[in-house]
């Protein structure tokens, strides 16, 4: 087996083993891209609870996108504020939606028609709009093979050596991923890393994946 079949067959196992972990997970498809644009904006540097509040917030202060992009930055910062980094996410919000409607409406269908990459990379000419972001939308909402990398699937896949170093998580997990893999095993690494995985003191003693984790294996062997 070449160092490449290990490597994706090693994916495959991890993939797997957190299947049986964590179990199956549904796409969420009720949800139009521009919405998961502002919810993922919104959840930038916070937790889920804070980013729900935030967006709960933002829609009993405003009935529209139109009302939202007629507000003022302060306003809408003061509408999201539980988000935290609020002046910084109206900003981006504004011209988000701002731009969407000088070019055409407050809407992002017109990017289904795109290719993945493509997709991924119009949705970062909003400013603020990071790759992670970009990434989420693309995947989440336009089922475009994009795999988002947060700390946490940057962490646990690091330490699982499926990433060699000075590889592009980015470009590597969205080149050896398969499609139809990729939401799912997007959450369940992210489950993993605050859950098992941690930043500070990975669980490596209960962790499912420690048969096939180098970083794990050599850490047992220390203690
Ligand atoms: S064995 Fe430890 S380092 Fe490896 S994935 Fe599990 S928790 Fe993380």
């Amino acid at each position: 087996m070449t160092d490449e079949e290990k490597r994706l067959e090693n994916l495959f196992w991890v993939r797997d083993r957190l299947e049986e972990r964590f179990g199956p997970i549904e796409k969420d498809r009720t949800r139009s891209p521009l919405d998961t644009l502002i919810q993922t904006v919104l959840s930038q540097n916070t937790n889920d609870n804070n980013r729900d509040k935030a967006e709960e917030s933002l829609w009993r202060t405003f009935d529209s996108y139109e009302e939202v992009a007629d507000a003022t930055e302060e306003e809408i910062a003061e509408a999201i504020k539980t988000a935290g980094l609020q002046h910084q996410k109206a900003k981006t919000i504004k011209g988000i939606l701002t731009g969407l409607r000088e070019t055409g409406g407050l809407e992002l269908d017109y990017l289904d028609d795109l290719g993945a990459e493509e997709t991924w990379k119009k949705l970062m000419e909003f400013d603020g709009v990071g790759k992670k972001t970009a990434a989420v939308v693309s995947l989440f909402a336009l089922n475009k093979p994009i795999f988002p990398v947060d700390t946490h699937v940057r962490r646990v896949t690091s330490r699982l050596e499926l990433i060699k170093s000075g590889e592009n998580h980015h470009e590597t997990l969205t080149e050896l991923v398969p499609e139809e893999d990729m939401y799912q095993f997007h959450l369940h690494l992210i489950r993993h890393g605050r859950e098992t995985c941690k930043s500070r003191k990975p669980q490596c003693k209960e962790c499912v994946l420690l048969d096939r984790c180098p970083t794990g294996r050599e850490k047992l062997a220390d203690d």
